[in-house]
């Protein structure tokens, strides 16, 4: 059996980077990937152009995890923002921050950061498998043996690198959970997150495209409202999407109730004075050309107030004080009951994962088997969007590679 000192299972972002690292001085590193190519899934991150992570402040980050902002923040700290801005910049590849803060490599180009980690594999002589995956993972007597369908091969280290469950045609299908699991973990339960919403009534289905700036969604399940988020909104042929849709489905389950604000910067008393005074200020206008006043893009005006029964050309002076207040409610509040949420092959990454409670949050290593580390995806980690889930892949794994090597550069 060929012997390494590190065995590492996977070869996304997560797994490539801690590759290169440990490998800087031992030299005996053995990368298994199942797919014919290394990160199938960092090509398609942020439409190609890879959103790899954002600027600010470290420690704005801690909040992008939801409860898991505490297990986050050692290897953030350790391997921050502006370490991996000046990682890709000193290997030829500068990364630009665009509005809204997400960062990504001057080329937009996702094929690009792949590449430097792939040339910093083979520098570091990173032995790398292709087509084999790893099926079987065991301890025994301090060393690990990890099978594949025609070799077995042994190691002092092991990390589990497969990423989880979502987007499974770039390779990520859970494989990682099964292998902790053989080694003693627990792994917590999976759902898919970072995914738009299908709803149980979707009058949108035509107005697939359209979105919204900074909407406010809220979440309610059993009459309380559980969490609010803004961001921007888009509606797609059988659901909601967007950031702030994808941010918030972390925390949404099927049957909650969603409420949506359509209209940026108003709140629901603020909305309801301007348009009271709007309406009353414009007696002769059809309502529409006066709701096409906030912003709001036509054929949504016309599917709202077809919604309400509000014949196309009623003027303002004929609007009922009832349909009045529909109206507000349906702008600052609409109703979406959830039937669910979409599926892993949608889902930009996976809830739940292995059990932060078994890993060191310090150094990526188990605390139940010694010298067996998961970083990236597999574990019960997933950031929302804006370059979190990419940022948490490089530093959990450079946090296990100095773990492994204390000395790795
Ligand atoms: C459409 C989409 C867009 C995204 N955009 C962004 C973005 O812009 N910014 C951001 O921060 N995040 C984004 N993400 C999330 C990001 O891609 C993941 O968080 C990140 O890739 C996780 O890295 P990883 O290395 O842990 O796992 P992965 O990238 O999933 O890599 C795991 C690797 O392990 C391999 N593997 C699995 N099982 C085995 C096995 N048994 N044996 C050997 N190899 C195995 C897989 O083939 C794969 O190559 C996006 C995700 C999707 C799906």
């Amino acid at each position: 059996m060929d012997r390494f000192n590190v065995i590492i299972i996977g070869g996304g972002p997560a797994g490539l980077f801690c590759a290169a690292r440990a490998a800087s001085r031992s030299k005996n590193v053995l990368l298994l990937e199942k797919n014919a190519s290394c990160g199938k899934k960092l090509l398609v991150t942020g439409s190609g152009m890879c959103n790899i992570t954002h600027s600010g402040s470290i420690s704005e980050f801690f909040t992008r995890y939801g409860d898991h902002g505490s297990f986050v923040r050692p290897a953030l700290r350790s391997f921050t923002n502006d370490d991996l801005i000046t990682f890709f910049n000193t290997r030829g590849l500068p990364l630009i921050t665009a509005e809204g803060g997400k960062v990504f490599p001057g080329s937009y180009r996702s094929a690009d950061v792949l590449a430097v980690l792939l040339d910093e594999c083979r520098d570091n002589n990173v032995d790398v498998h292709y087509n084999e995956p790893a099926l079987h993972a065991k301890e025994s007597d301090g060393s690990f043996v990890v099978t594949t369908p025609d070799s077995s091969y042994l190691s002092s280290h092991i990390v589990i690198a497969t990423g989880g469950a979502s987007y499974p045609a770039t390779g990520s299908t859970g494989d990682g959970y099964r292998l902790a699991n053989e080694l003693g973990h627990t792994v917590t339960g999976i759902a898919p997150a970072l995914t738009g919403i299908i709803s149980v009534e979707y009058p949108f289905t035509d107005l697939a495209g359209i979105s919204f700036e900074k909407s406010r969604v809220s979440i309610h399940r059993a009459g309380k409202k559980i969490k609010e988020q803004t961001g921007d909104l888009l509606f797609t042929h059988k659901g909601l999407s967007g950031p702030v849709i994808l941010d918030s489905s972390r925390y949404i389950e099927p049957g909650d109730d969603l409420k949506i604000s359509f209209l940026a910067g108003f709140n629901d008393e603020s909305i309801k004075k301007d348009l009271i005074e709007k309406i009353s200020a414009n007696g002769p206008r059809q309502v529409r050309t006066v709701l096409s006043e906030y912003a709001l893009p036509v054929r949504f005006v016309r599917r709202i107030t077809e919604l309400l029964g509000i014949p196309a050309d009623l003027t303002c002076a004929h609007l009922s004080k009832k349909d009045r207040a529909a109206l507000i409610a349906f702008m600052t509040a609409f109703p979406v009951t959830v039937r669910s949420l979409c599926g892993f092959e949608e889902a930009m990454v996976t809830r739940g994962g292995v059990s932060l409670e078994e890993i060191d949050r310090k150094t990526m290593e188990s605390r139940l088997v010694p010298h067996l580390f998961c970083i990236g995806e597999v574990l019960d980690i997933d950031g929302d969007t804006g370059g979190y889930n990419l940022q948490f892949a490089f530093s959990s794994a450079f946090m296990a590679a100095k773990s492994i090597d204390p000395q790795a550069r």
